[in-house]
């Protein structure tokens, strides 16, 4: 049997007939940027996540960049400002601090792969304006904790949400907990499109006002520009493929879980360690990640049995090359992840016989 690790392909496949109409449609309104398709899904992705407002954004990296842009103007925030994040996450989390001219502080993470609160707290000085967690593989951070201690230490809250679209805790979904939140809908996330796209979502419209604005060359009326802003727009053939596909999210998720669950219930092996256990409703395994400590052998043998693999993430930030003035700081956790993480094939169009095929092949690996 092959297992890919993720066939987008199929995944899209099921959406072709509504896709191929979607995409008709805009060629044919002769309106491809900032126009119905836009509007409508900023409504209906706000209205499903449970915010007042939605910004549409050309990626990922821009939403999380443009939301601490906008606090920093509003806020007043002042350069170098300090904000906590993960260092276990994909860069752009860091990366969109550096971009927003403030600095990230690294923090390591607790079991769950998310940001260890208790670290965190003893982590805020009085240059800390902000906390911004990472609902990583779909997993929600501990948000109520994190809001907590933003409240006692007066710090805003970015969720970076870009792997956790439908995710719930305590019946909220993420990207409606924190002051505001970022999304990607890159091709491979839990909503993907037919190529980059992103959005924001937030309960605060002059906040949205300000990003929609610093998103749009600095400009809410066309040719008069009140600060320099960059060109992030959700374009509308993106717009217009994430409606049709949203509504077919939570039945994706579901699936996603129904998979997890198989992986939880069959593999059996001293070697492999699984995720969150006792807390896996809190996910919707945009990620399945197993720990190993004989993680290449491991890689190896699966490739060999036609399984596909892939590590999340190979290394933590402050091990990275673009990172190199952090090389001297330690997080166990994030190390011990970054070393041990390989993440299993997960995907809507997986089928119970695939995931029993993975769970039987692990179960089978030497001793
Ligand atoms: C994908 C991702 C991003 C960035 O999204 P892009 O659309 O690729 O810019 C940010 N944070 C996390 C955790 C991600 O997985």
């Amino acid at each position: 049997m092959n297992v890919p690790f993720l066939d987008l392909k199929a995944v899209n496949a099921r959406f072709a007939s509504a896709l191929a109409v979607a995409g008709r449609d805009v060629l044919h309104s002769g309106w491809y940027i900032y126009g119905t398709q836009c509007q409508a899904f900023e409504q209906e992705f706000s209205r499903y996540v449970g915010t007042a407002c939605c910004v549409g954004t050309a990626n990922g990296l821009d939403a999380l960049t443009l939301i601490l842009q906008a606090m920093k103007l509003k806020e007043c925030w002042s350069d170098g400002a300090e904000v906590i994040v993960p260092a276990f996450t994909f860069i752009a989390t860091a990366e969109a601090v550096n971009r927003a001219g403030l600095t990230p502080v690294f923090c390591d993470v607790d079991e769950n792969f998310t940001l260890d609160v208790r670290k965190a707290e003893s982590l805020v000085t009085p240059h800390t304006c902000a906390l911004l967690p990472v609902h990583l593989y779909g997993h929600m951070a501990d948000m109520p904790a994190l809001l907590a201690l933003a409240r006692r230490r007066g710090l805003k809250v970015v969720e970076d949400a870009a792997q956790a679209h439908g995710a719930t805790l305590d019946g909220r979904k993420a990207g409606s907990w924190g002051d505001a939140a970022a999304f990607s809908f890159y091709p491979g996330k839990n909503l993907g499109a037919l190529g980059d796209a992103g959005a924001v979502t937030t309960d605060d419209e002059a906040l949205a006002g300000l990003i929609r604005m610093l998103g749009n060359y600095g400009a809410r009326k066309k040719y008069y520009h009140e600060v320099l802003g960059a060109n992030s727009r959700l374009d509308e053939l993106q717009a217009a493929c994430l409606r049709v596909k949203l509504p077919a999210l939570d039945r994706d998720n579901r699936r996603r879980q129904a998979i997890a669950r198989i992986y939880a219930e069959s593999i059996r092996h001293p070697d492999i360690r699984l995720p969150y256990a006792g807390d896996a409703d809190a996910s919707v395994f945009h990620i399945y990640p197993i720990r190993t400590p004989r993680r290449a052998e491991l890689q190896s043998y699966l490739s060999r049995a036609g399984i596909g693999t892939l590590i999340h993430y190979p290394l933590p930030l402050h091990r990275q090359a673009a990172y190199a003035s952090y090389h001297a700081l330690s997080f166990p956790h994030a190390e011990q992840a970054a070393a041990e993480e390989l993440s299993l094939p997960m995907s809507p169009v997986l089928t119970d016989e695939e995931a029993d095929y993975v769970a039987t092949t692990l179960n089978h690996f030497s001793l």
